[in-house]
């Protein structure tokens, strides 16, 4: 067993796992920049390290310094939460060249999942429907054109080393193509140092359905339900929900057995989400694999009763995952909200001091957060303040504790989204479960309406 690990991340992710490893009798070791020295999870952590000033790039992205403080501290493993370095392949390789347990898949796997072109060729070889679209590569205009008629306008141009809703663009039609082409190109480029991009057909009335998947040395592979995560602001998610209140037990389980599959087809281990939209016809499509922990695992914790962080520190220790059997029945619903330090109009982040803070608690209510009363939110970083869940016996019951709970959750200081997502819990469209990615698209302006309405 892993006996001493140590956390490449910040914030609540950190402070998670750390919990976890003290309940597993593992050390921990926090790693932290200049500006995080006051930070939660260097207060918790058995050991912490400075790893550099403030700029991720020099501290939380500087896999020297987080290598050299993997070697002073003497750590036999790594977790790379999410963001920063979780889905960076040679960080995988390193660690374990240096002979550190990266608690994740195998790089080759990331690597492979990392390139979404080559995740949607690996999806439709093992039989597991994806978009329709092209991964192609065009030497001419006119190839491209002729490609993207045949897909059918509107269509979406994806970076293929994309992530965080990057490098994508949705054209109407044709005239639109090139410049929207170029344009994803060029970003994907200055974002992720790649400029290949892929097109889909961009599908309409969808829901964004994700499965929790792990899988262990021993080649046990499982899903642990789906995620529904269609609350979206620019591709971006904001509310999840476990499980998706339109889903059926038989395609619960059709999914659910392609998710596997795919699992089982990359050789997959240790925990990973595989993404899949679906249709108002019950069709669904592949869309990519995150080969990580998620932001939003604790909604599928609270339905399955499975602690994610422990299996994943027991995975990677080389032991047989304790579950092996698919859940395709959970117990009661869901639901994670992000509350953001942001204007809740603009969504604008807006950093600065919490002068005073207090959780929401009570049945079935679960904060998970780094943030305290004096804890300053710094502009360099995610602007994600806490995770407010809910466990219910039902949806209903859900929502209105989620209700609650946001009732009770005050930050005093900075401008947050609570109030949003106040209003969200209480739309007619959220309630009655019949939403989907296209949800907040004209959102405010049908707020403003139906105020009038009721004036
Ligand atoms: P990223 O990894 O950058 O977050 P994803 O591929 O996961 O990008 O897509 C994010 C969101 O964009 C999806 O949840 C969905 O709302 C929207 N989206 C992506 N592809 C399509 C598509 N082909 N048709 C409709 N919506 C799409």
């Amino acid at each position: 067993m892993i006996k001493k690990v140590l956390i490449a991340n910040r914030g609540e992710i950190a402070l998670r796992v750390i919990r976890t490893c003290k309940e597993l009798g593992i050390k921990s070791v926090a790693v932290f920049s200049q500006a995080d020295a006051d930070s939660l999870h260097v207060r918790f952590a058995d050991e912490a390290v400075c790893i550099g000033p403030p700029d991720s790039a020099r501290s939380y992205l500087n896999i020297p310094n987080i290598m050299t403080a993997a070697e002073i501290t003497g750590v036999d493993a790594i977790h790379p939460g999410y963001g920063f370095l979780a889905e960076n392949v040679y960080f995988a390789h390193i660690c374990n060249d240096c002979g550190v347990k990266f608690i994740g898949p195998p790089g080759d796997v990331i690597r492979l999942m990392g390139d979404k072109s080559a995740a949607r060729e690996t999806a439709r070889k093992a039989g597991v429907p994806i978009i329709p679209g092209t991964e192609e590569r065009f030497s001419s205009n006119e190839e491209l054109m002729d490609a993207c008629e045949s897909i059918g306008y509107p269509l979406i141009i994806k970076a293929s080393a994309g992530g965080g809703g990057k490098g994508m663009r949705v054209v109407e039609s044709p005239e639109f193509l090139f410049k929207a082409y170029q344009q994803a190109a060029s970003e994907a480029q200055s974002a992720f140092g790649n400029d290949r991009v892929y097109i889909e057909k961009y599908l309409q009335q969808v829901r964004h359905v994700e499965f929790q998947i792990l899988g262990d040395e021993h080649g046990n592979v499982i899903h642990l339900g789906e995620r529904d995560c269609s609350i979206q602001r620019r591709h971006q998610k904001l509310i999840e929900e476990a499980p998706c209140p339109v889903l059926t037990p038989r395609l619960r389980q059709e999914m659910g057995r392609a998710a596997v599959k795919f699992a089982r087809a990359v050789g997959y281990t240790n925990a990973g989400t595989i993404e899949f939209l679906l249709t108002p016809e019950g069709k669904f499509y592949f869309m990519e694999m995150n080969t990580r922990i998620q932001v939003e695992h604790p909604i599928t914790e609270e339905i399955t009763g499975v602690n994610l962080v422990k299996e994943q520190i027991r995975i990677a220790s080389g032991l047989e995952m304790k579950h092996k059997k698919s859940f395709n029945t959970c117990f009661g619903h869901a639901i994670e909200c992000r509350i953001n330090a942001e204007d809740s109009v603009t969504f604008q982040p807006v950093p600065g001091l919490i002068r005073n803070c207090h959780f929401p608690g009570g049945l079935g209510v679960r904060v998970d957060t780094a943030i305290y009363p004096g804890y300053r939110v710094q502009p360099f970083y995610d602007s994600m303040l806490a995770k407010l869940i809910v466990h219910a016996e039902d949806r209903d019951e859900a929502i209105a504790r989620m209700l609650r709970a946001l009732g009770e959750f005050e930050i005093e200081g900075i401008p947050t989204t609570i109030d949003f997502h106040q209003r969200v819990f209480r739309d007619p469209v959220f309630t009655s479960g019949r939403y989907d990615v296209g949800f907040l698209v004209g959102w405010d302006h049908r707020q403003i309406t139906s105020q009038t309405a009721h004036t």
